[in-house]
């Protein structure tokens, strides 16, 4: 029996010209954003318009964590307690918590077979809750057609906030994902697809929405110092009015991202590689379905996912034990008590008790497993084995009790 060795939490380490970065930026010591020379921009700065320029966006804001642009998202569009506000009901819990952080109402939406946010149920639940916020989340990567996402909000002046904590480098029909809604929200956290430890970005082509966001984010009077920003006579206003919820991001780890950011593309490249072989090799096996993704997305494997829509819960158990042992470490969502990351919204007790039938039928099933670039193309097509291995003995009478 083929067993796999590899770590599937091992990241590729920080590229040489990003350690060399962060050691000048500790050698001179000036790693607070706003610390610099008349007239420097710092690395901070610096990542802040190279992230611009890579999605397109008018204005850039690099913070502390996915989760704090997501919440300065909602807080700059003036969301505040007792709002409703639109989500995925399948999503990570920093996405709910953003909602909450600001005492807003989390309404969740149901998911669909490819595991998008469900558009039906979309236009019924902004009927029903007539919130006028959706927080999008593209969940593992996987996009809504969103084109049809925005036409039915735009109908309902319904704004949009998207978490591309899984699509950075991704796009929808040429479009990169994050520049459909008003505000694109981002993680560099050491999960994503690049890797500061914790980090974040929030882009916009708004100048009410970035100035709001750059105070919010803890600029003082010193909002000058950007330069992905609105003109400094934009912030007259606002720099009275927007309270200071710190959460910049520091020179330190904007020099570590700086050269992860210009080699995405082939990072990109890399996991779509490893992604089609695991793809291909779980293909045509009974019982077991992958997840069709919309030909109309350009997507970033750094994970997969896939359905036994068939198999009962002991079953599911006994297969995810049976993979561990061979090496490969996949994450079920139906679990009944989650384990690590909560990705389920009745994981999440502190909003409104809310029923999503359809969706608790899709993650009954659903497994998930990482593809850290760490792993060789061999390597996914040993991982793909045990898995087809694992999943041909579901629903067989189990051979050694007869
Ligand atoms: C990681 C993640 C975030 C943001 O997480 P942070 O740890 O706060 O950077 C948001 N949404 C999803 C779906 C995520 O996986």
């Amino acid at each position: 029996m083929e067993t796999f060795t590899g770590s599937f939490t091992q990241q590729e380490p920080i590229p040489e010209e990003g350690i060399e970065a962060a050691v000048a930026v500790m050698r001179h010591g000036r790693l607070h954003r706003y610390n610099v020379e008349p007239g420097e921009l710092g690395e901070t700065a610096l990542l802040e318009q190279e992230f611009a320029a890579f999605t397109g966006a008018k204005y850039t804001l690099a913070v502390a964590s996915g989760g704090y642009a997501m919440g300065a998202a909602l807080r700059a569009i003036g969301v505040g307690p007792g709002d409703k506000v639109l989500s995925n009901g399948f999503t990570l819990a920093p996405v709910p918590g953003a909602i909450a952080a600001v005492g807003a109402d989390p309404v969740f939406v149901e998911i669909a077979e490819d595991l998008t946010i469900d558009l039906d149920d979309l236009a019924a639940k902004i009927d029903s809750s007539g919130a006028k916020v959706l927080l999008l989340s593209h969940m593992r990567g996987h996009l809504c057609d969103m084109d049809a996402l925005m036409a039915i909000c735009e109908g309902a002046g319904v704004k949009v906030i998207e978490d591309c904590a899984h699509t950075m480098g991704a796009e929808w029909k040429g479009v990169p994902s994050g520049r459909h809604g008003l505000i694109g929200c981002y993680s560099c956290q050491t999960y994503k697809h690049i890797n500061s430890g914790e980090g974040g970005f929030l882009i916009s082509d708004d100048p009410d929405v970035m100035v709001r966001a750059i105070i919010l984010s803890g600029s003082y009077m010193l909002y000058e110092r950007h330069s992905a920003a609105p003109p400094s006579e934009s912030f007259e206003q606002a720099k009275w009015e927007t309270p200071n919820v710190s959460g910049r991001m520091d020179n330190l780890r904007a020099a570590i991202l700086r050269p992860q950011l210009s080699n995405l593309g082939s990072q990109v490249e890399a996991w779509n590689a490893r992604y089609k072989i695991v793809e291909t090799g779980l293909r045509n096996i009974p019982g077991l379905r992958v997840i069709e993704r919309n030909p109309g997305g350009l997507y970033v494997g750094s994970s997969i996912q896939f359905r036994l829509p068939e198999a009962s819960p002991g079953e599911i158990d006994d297969f995810c034990a049976a993979c561990a042992a061979r090496g490969v470490e996949l994450k079920w969502f139906g679990a009944a008590v989650p384990k690590a990351f909560t990705s389920r919204y009745d994981s999440w007790r502190y909003a409104r008790p809310q029923s999503l039938p359809r969706t608790d039928r899709i993650l009954a099933g659903l497994l998930d497993m990482r593809l850290p670039l760490t792993f060789s193309e061999d390597d996914c097509a040993l991982i793909s084995r045990v898995i087809r291995d694992e999943a041909l003995k579901l629903g067989q009478p189990d051979v050694a009790t007869g």
